[in-house]
């Protein structure tokens, strides 16, 4: 209880200071126009439609439209612009242009500024402050037909021998700096359509308490006052109640011509534009998610595709999702992450992320975190217990790497359940939780695939592959594509469920276990039974889970958000060790997705048979996939693999599968082993680099007792947090 409030009071107290209070309350209790006092101001490229856009959203809004070009330049200079632009050339008029809107002050007016504007800081940051900017983002190719059909062959700052194409992209990085909010424009959006969609983002941006979330177990009908916001929801990452937060009006349906805008776009710029939909500006601004984004993805994976889709064989695709740091589809989630974490924080307030592992989490957690900087890095940290003989040589060695700084990682001489017991044991006991309050003002909290900062960049993915195979002419957008997934907690299948709900043609989420097949079963029957069901060892660890967490937001979304149901069933889960879905909803369930399983003999076979057929490694889990989509997929239209890690990181059970004899003992030289007999995907160099660094650490193995794990957890916070004065 200590923890959630804790947080929640912190950031209801600091809430305020999220956005520029002075903003927030005039446009919230003006009672004309949308924005009351402030301007709406359109920017985008020469040629985007800012001044007939203007004029209609103007009218529509019933308020004076005022355009850069003719109202202001013009008039000041008493001379048309192209006169002015011919007298002093293309710098002084940036200049002049600049000084003009400076000098300029309005109110609750839709501005349209010139293509340039954007160029001149002073003059953008004294216009900002009057109103909203919102970017008119076309694309490039469309703006240079509409211009060359304006007979316009040159635009201000383009210099001689620069062509319109460098310009428009130069011009753009100014436009990504200054805009509050985008408008996408399809290509063939009318000035209408394009009119209507500036003034549904200016309702949106308005409309910030509206974008709230909820717990899935939360009857809707008695909500409370309290509003939970995006920034809640990544911090609290459990509901009070306990159950799984939501956003209560689902996700942004995103159109076709939208969509194929996207086709062109690069992995990052695909994220910007998702997640700006599904965030709230208000929450995190379009700048900084920008930052974040680009940090997450811009180099630090070892494809500059990030996640790119490769064909296989016949109908079927693999999305290689293990180019991160760790290898593993987790990181495409946990470098964004901590990221979104720390802008969430109050201030004020350390925060200690603690993580029971015994797999894939626990490296990719201590990747993202460790990459954080400046205060971020100050006041965050996290601290991952594993168990010394639960994981595989090559996962320990990925953890032991950090072993100071904000993130690092200790061994219990345990299994995972005890490391999972004792965190959770940690933060019931208030004594600890009190003291580390008090004395370093530090909470504790957790990073776990149920957290809504973990599923949402994960929609991203499943949206490019979808988009990939546009790119590449493998189908044409609107098309179906169904997408197979080794599924463990279900938070990547939940990711591709929503990313159908935006809009992406997914025809059928399969679901691929392992013969822990829990999920299969519950999808192909409707009963979710734990009893008399050991978890067994399996080639693919990673998915060899029983209670697998984000169910709970799939049952909630084919239910139609029916938290009384949720609250049954999982509260029969508890007290029974079973539950069985309603028969209509298992119609619902079998509509979304389908799934089936693979015994471990399956399993490597499939390996086997696809590198001898293709030269291709898979892993273990990629696999499971692989065998699911033969037997359930009818090869009507093409197949998406989620390669879930590369298969470097399960070696021993690939070289089983490859029959390779003479297996060497050194990690390294059975990866470079893998390598010779791989002729695709290549070697995960990260992976290499960690395992060649190894001798130079060692790690703390901690004794399977509460209290020694406790004094870790003080000791970390003693030397990475500042003790309150
Ligand atoms: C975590 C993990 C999975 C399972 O993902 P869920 O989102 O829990 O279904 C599958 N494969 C690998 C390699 C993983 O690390």
């Amino acid at each position: 209880m200590g923890l959630i409030n804790v947080s929640k009071l912190a950031i209801r107290t600091t809430r305020r200071w999220l956005y520029p209070l002075s903003i927030s309350k005039l446009w919230l209790s003006s009672k004309s126009g949308l924005l009351g006092d402030k301007n709406i101001l359109l920017m985008g490229l020469p040629g985007a439609g800012k001044t007939t856009v203007g004029k209609i959203v103007a009218h529509k809004l019933g308020l004076p439209a005022i355009d850069v070009d003719d109202d202001i330049l013009e008039t000041t200079w008493k001379m048309p612009v192209a006169a002015k632009l011919a007298a002093v050339g293309g710098k002084g008029f940036l200049e002049e242009e600049g000084q003009a809107l400076c000098n300029f002050s309005a109110s609750g007016c839709v501005i349209s500024l010139t293509g340039s504007n954007p160029l001149h800081t002073e003059a953008m940051q004294h216009i900002k402050q009057s109103g909203l900017v919102v970017y008119l983002d076309v694309d490039s190719e469309d703006i240079i037909h509409r211009l060359s059909r304006m007979k316009v062959n040159r635009i201000v700052g383009q210099e001689a021998g620069a062509s319109m194409r460098d310009i428009l992209l130069y011009r753009r990085q100014f436009y990504e700096k200054w805009l509050d909010v985008r408008v996408l424009c399809g290509t063939g959006d009318t000035v209408e359509e394009v009119a209507e969609k500036v003034l549904r983002t200016v309702e949106r941006y308005q409309k910030h308490d509206e974008e709230t979330y909820v717990s899935t177990r939360c009857d809707s009908a008695a909500l409370s006052d309290e509003k939970t916001y995006f920034s809640d929801v990544v911090v609290e990452g459990l509901a009070a109640d306990g159950g799984l937060y939501i956003p209560k009006n689902g996700f942004p349906v995103i159109d076709a011509r939208e969509w194929l805008r996207l086709v062109s776009m690069s992995y990052p710029e695909r994220a910007l534009v998702l997640l700006e939909k599904c965030i709230h500006p208000l929450e995190v601004s379009a700048l900084d998610l920008r930052s974040m984004i680009f940090k997450a993805y811009g180099s630090n994976f070892s494809s500059d595709r990030v996640a790119p889709v490769k064909h296989l064989i016949h109908n079927q695709y693999v999305q290689e999702l293990f180019h991160g740091p760790t290898a593993s589809f987790k990181d495409l989630a946990l470098q964004l992450m901590p990221q979104l974490f720390a802008h969430c924080l109050p201030p004020m307030c350390n925060y200690l992320i603690l993580v029971a592992t015994s797999g894939d989490t626990g490296s990719a957690v201590l990747s993202g975190f460790s990459r954080l900087s400046g205060v971020d890095r100050h006041r965050t940290g996290v601290l991952v217990f594993f168990p010394e003989e639960g994981v595989s040589d090559i996962q320990k060695l990925q953890m032991t790497g950090y072993s100071e700084g904000n993130a690092r990682a200790v061994s219990v001489l345990s299994d995972f359940d005890f490391c999972q017991r004792t965190i959770k044991r940690m933060f019931g006991e208030s004594g600890l939780t009190g003291h580390l309050a008090v004395e370093y003002s530090t909470v504790l909290s957790t990073a776990n695939s149920i957290n809504w900062a973990r599923l949402l960049p994960q929609v991203v993915y499943h949206s490019s592959s979808y988009l990939d195979l546009c790119r590449d002419g493998v189908i044409k957008f609107g098309e179906p594509v169904d997408i197979c997934i080794p599924t463990g907690n279900f938070g990547n299948a939940m990711s591709a469920v929503y990313a159908k709900q935006m809009g992406v043609p997914i025809r059928k989420v399969i679901c691929a276990s392992n013969h822990n097949r829990i999920i299969s079963d519950f999808i192909t029957t409707g009963e979710y039974d734990l009893r008399g069901r050991p978890l067994l060892l399996s080639n693919s660890p990673a998915i060899d889970i029983l209670k697998s967490s984000n169910i709970e937001r799939f049952i909630y979304h084919v239910s139609d958000g029916s938290s009384s149901l949720i609250k049954d069933l999982f509260a029969r889960l508890d007290t029974e060790k079973h539950f069985q879905v309603p028969e209509p909803l298992l119609g619902k369930i079998q509509q979304e997705v389908l799934a089936g399983w693979c015994s471990e003999d399956d399993c490597l076979a499939a390996i086997r048979s696809v590198h001898t057929q293709t030269g291709y490694v898979m892993d273990t889990h990629t696999a499971v996939a692989k065998v699911v989509a033969d037997r359930l997929q009818d090869g009507s239209c093409p197949v998406v693999l989620c390669s879930t890690a590369h298969y470097g990181k399960f070696a021993p059970a690939v070289f089983k599968a490859l029959q390779i004899q003479n297996i060497p003992v050194d990690p390294v030289e059975q990866l470079k082993k893998l390598e010779i007999t791989a002729s695709r995907p290549e070697v995960h160099k990260e992976m290499v680099k960690c395992l060649r660094d190894r001798d130079r650490r060692g790690h703390t193995v901690c004794q399977a007792d509460y209290s020694v794990l406790a004094e870790e957890v003080e000791g970390m916070v003693q030397d990475s947090f500042l003790k309150v004065m």
